[in-house]
């Protein structure tokens, strides 16, 4: 029988794009994630080249999370012949189906835009995929809670256990059982304070024997996140612009991010620190995506933090979930105070833009970055101060202020270290998920607090376990 093999297949040295292929001596073949590639547009590109592997060959999928940078090829997968069980926690298939589709309506979309423009170089431009094979992919998907070990292929179980990143996340844990190989995924990793989950379960207890490779993300790697800071400076964001009857315009990512920036005001308003602005969610995946963790709330669910079981999330705001476009354009003609909370996180699509395009322009209003800008984007772009962005087709000018809040969902070097030996010493440790300067740092930083050979892997690079 072969060696067993761990190989790289994406997020190597960047954000986005994660994946990864478990091979068994039984021939067992396993993706753990299938990620879109997001940001500069070499990497977007790669979206399109052909998979490194037969996807037919391929006995099954393991997803950590419901962020496409994990799960949004898996349409494309499926319509290249990928024909097993996609396994993932009960609230990761509940948010897949609303992350989704929603990916294939914006790929169908950007498609239909190019064709009207004329700018692609194909005619006519096609879309990654649908929304029609999103809905198709989403039949693959089963259910498997934390905690239990499930076979999924040959030679190959998993157990899943919580990542505390966003509802559903999972580190999942990985057995061969003939050769007891074992390989574990941080997959995202988040805090030990998020405000709804609970936190990270530990790497591993060792009950089960040494763990031989641990693959861990690296998105900041290179740095020490402030914990305090977040609500006084939306204190003072949201109080300003009651003052001046701005808008406080956050650009956030659908599933989670909007969670914590609520969960933030709502705790605001309760403690009279700031009045009751109208508080306006602009976007139908997030409105998707509260409804799953409000009713995560309501249920009792052991992903959410004791406290928030039998509640109402959010109780204390004045919110208003505007379903339709109109309902969304209608927005423009409202004036402040107020706070609009709208997709993409770093506004690279969605509603956001034409929020920004009516707002930014006016230095009564504030914009507030909450999360991770990838390199290239129009997020990065405001978060670096530049004076003029290009928005819907214009050079626009940015009037308005613009305040980056560190509200992450992912660990960061204290935390990641702190996780990394939280269980026996793995033999290797692979970091992935960062950009190369985040993960070389990490690199560097865990050459002195652990004693396994820490390596920033390659696309391509495949790990032998030998037998
Ligand atoms: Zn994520």
């Amino acid at each position: 029988m072969a060696d067993p093999l761990l190989t790289v297949l994406g997020a190597a040295g960047t954000v986005t794009g994660s994946c990864a292929l478990v091979e068994s001596a039984e021939g067992g073949r396993v993706l753990v994630d299938v990620g879109l590639y997001q940001g500069r547009k070499e990497l977007r590109l790669r979206n399109w080249e052909p998979f490194a592997f037969d996807p037919a060959s391929i006995d099954a999928v393991v997803l950590t999370h419901a962020h496409v940078d994990h799960c949004g090829l898996l349409p494309k997968l499926v319509r290249e012949g990928f024909d097993g069980p996609v396994h993932a926690t009960p609230n990761t298939v509940r948010l897949a189906g609303i992350v989704l589709p929603d990916s294939g309506h914006l790929h169908e979309e950007e498609a239909a835009f190019a064709n009207r423009k004329g700018y692609s170089k194909h005619r006519p431009a096609l879309p990654l995929y649908t929304e029609a094979d999103a809905e198709r992919s989403l039949r693959h998907l089963r259910a498997v809670e934390f905690d239990e070990r499930e076979a999924v292929a040959p030679g190959i179980e998993v157990t899943f256990r919580h990542a505390g990143h966003i509802l559903g996340a999972a580190s999942p844990s990985i057995r061969l059982p003939a050769t007891g190989h074992r390989i574990v995924f941080s997959g995202d990793l988040g805090r030990d304070d998020h405000p709804l989950l609970v936190r990270p379960d530990p790497l591993d207890d060792g009950s089960e024997g040494p763990v031989d490779i641990v693959v861990c993300e690296s998105t900041y790697g290179d740095r020490e996140t402030p914990r305090d800071a977040v609500s006084d400076v939306l204190a003072r964001i949201v109080t300003d612009a009651a003052r001046r009857g701005g808008v406080v315009l956050v650009p956030a990512f659908a599933v989670d991010r909007t969670e914590m920036v609520l969960h933030h005001l709502d705790e605001l308003v309760r403690t009279g620190r700031i009045p009751s602005v109208p508080v306006f969610v602009d976007s139908p995946m997030a409105s998707a995506a509260l409804e799953v963790y409000r009713a995560a709330a309501l249920d009792g669910d052991p992903e959410l933090r004791p406290e928030t079981h039998g509640t109402r999330l959010f109780a204390a705001l004045d919110v208003t979930e505007t379903r339709t476009v109109d309902a969304s354009k209608e927005l423009n003609a409202r004036r402040g105070p107020m706070i609009i909370v709208s997709a993409s996180g770093m506004a690279t699509g969605g509603r956001v833009l034409h929020h920004l395009a009516n707002r930014m322009g006016d230095s009564r209003n504030t914009i507030v970055l909450v999360g991770f800008q990838a390199p290239g984007t129009r997020g990065a772009r405001l978060a670096a101060g530049e004076t003029t962005v290009k928005l819907l087709g214009a050079e626009r000018e940015v009037a308005a202020d613009v305040v980056a809040i560190p509200l992450s969902s992912h660990a960061d070097r204290t935390e990641l270290t702190a996780w990394l030996t939280s269980g026996p010493t793995p033999g290797r440790v692979l970091l992935t998920h960062g950009e190369s300067a985040a993960a070389d740092s990490l690199a560097d930083h865990l050459a002195g607090s652990i004693d396994a050979d820490v390596a920033v892997p390659a696309l391509g690079d495949r790990f032998a376990l030998t037998l």
